[in-house]
């Protein structure tokens, strides 16, 4: 029997929204509650060859699941068009996520399309992807090549069995570390690793993979597990709060913080005393940083989501087909920008209009 809970999001439409005044040149779009469009995270598929239990559970993303048909999806073209629209609203960073965006083939085609952009005032975009790394060993030279800037790559266990239970697929923590290695070869560096930690499952994992990753010049990532989508069964027992993370590596190895970054940056940066390196807490849980949320979503068809929490999207697919000038669709995109308040993570557990309606992580990416 086909799933029907998710598509049935997918369809819905949001309400057209007035076109915006763009702003001055040289200044970004601004919403409601002042936050600058800086960031687009671009999902270029919403399939993926793992079937992490905390993103795309095998009971629920089965044989009989929908994936979008190819034709629904923008095309390489499309999406650089977008992006470039993107720019004069003020975004300077791009970041390809999925599903699992090296799936898309010639993906790296694309790279090179996003990487041809500039600014208004003329500097190349920050262009990077996020990837499980299953396929970044063979890829890693052809995305640099292409033009991309840098890579992120997840892996939340160095265990073999652990990997296994958490990411359900055929890959091994083997595979995922020479993608690693071959992205900081082909100069995509520093590659940040991200792992998603859950108390009971990996949380075992967080000195082992501090361990490995000390002194490897890449920077490691821990990230709270969220309440995304509807089909993880999300429970905040399974939260291991950043502060916790933080306080099981310093008794192994001191840390120092590192001076706070601009508006926008979301992980909390820390250096190891002995000049070990640095690693970075993502607390999306425990510490809500929506106040300088800077980021907007495009999915796989087209629709532009405000927050990861949204439960639905403007689309743009429709009047980028039907011809809209470069002009109409940086008014539309104003608009949708200028009347965004999101800012579910301050909000989570209360207010919620209808929390069982939200997007998922593997649509819409990280
Ligand atoms: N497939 C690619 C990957 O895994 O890197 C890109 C897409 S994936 C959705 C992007 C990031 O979201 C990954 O780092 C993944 O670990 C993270 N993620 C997925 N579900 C999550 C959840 N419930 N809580 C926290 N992070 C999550
Ligand atoms: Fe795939 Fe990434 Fe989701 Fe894992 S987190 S299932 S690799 S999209
Ligand atoms: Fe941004 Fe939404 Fe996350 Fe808040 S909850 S930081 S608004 S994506």
């Amino acid at each position: 029997m086909t799933k029907v809970i998710f598509l049935a999001d997918r369809r819905g439409g949001l309400p057209a929204v007035a076109p915006g005044a763009l702003p001055p040149a040289g200044q970004p779009a601004l919403d409601l509650r002042a936050r600058p469009l800086r960031d687009l995270r671009i999902s270029v598929t919403d399939r993926c060859n793992f079937r992490c239990t905390y993103c795309m559970p095998r009971e629920v993303f089965d044989s009989s699941y929908s994936f979008m048909p190819h034709s629904a999806l923008l095309s390489f073209e499309e999406i650089a068009r977008l992006a470039s629209v993107f720019t004069r609203l003020g975004v300077e960073k791009l970041r390809l996520t999925g599903g699992e965006p090296l799936l898309r083939k010639h993906v790296e085609n694309l790279v090179s399309q996003l990487a041809a952009l500039r600014t208004p005032d003329g500097r190349p975009l920050d262009l990077t992807l996020t990837t499980n790394g299953s396929l970044l060993a063979r890829k890693a030279e052809a995305l640099r090549q292409a033009g991309l800037s840098r890579v992120t790559v997840s892996l939340d266990a160095l265990d073999a069995t652990m990997f296994q239970d958490m990411s359900d697929s055929g890959f091994t923590p083997d595979d995922v570390l020479r993608g690693v290695d071959a992205a900081a070869e082909a100069g995509l560096a520093p590659v940040k690793v991200n792992m998603v930690v859950r108390r009971g499952l990996n949380d075992g994992q967080i000195l082992p993979m501090a361990r490995r990753f000390r002194h490897s010049g890449h920077v490691l990532r821990f990230i709270e597990y969220m309440d995304v989508g509807n089909t993880n069964g999300w429970n905040m027992a399974e939260v291991v709060p950043s502060s916790e993370v933080l306080a099981r590596i310093g008794q192994e190895f001191p840390l120092e913080p590192v001076v706070a970054d601009a508006m926008g940056r979301v992980a909390e940066r820390w250096r190891y005393l002995d000049g070990g390196g640095e690693i970075g807490l993502i607390s999306s849980v425990t510490q809500a940083f929506c106040g300088g949320c800077t980021r907007a979503r495009l999915s796989p068809e087209g629709k532009l989501y405000l927050c990861l929490f949204a439960h639905d999207g403007h689309d743009l697919r429709a009047p980028l087909r039907d011809g809209a000038s470069d002009d109409e669709l940086a008014a539309i995109i104003a608009g949708i920008w200028a009347a965004r308040g999101d800012n579910y993570s301050e909000l989570r557990g209360r207010n919620m209009a209808d929390p069982s309606r939200k997007i998922e992580m593997s649509y819409i990416g990280g």
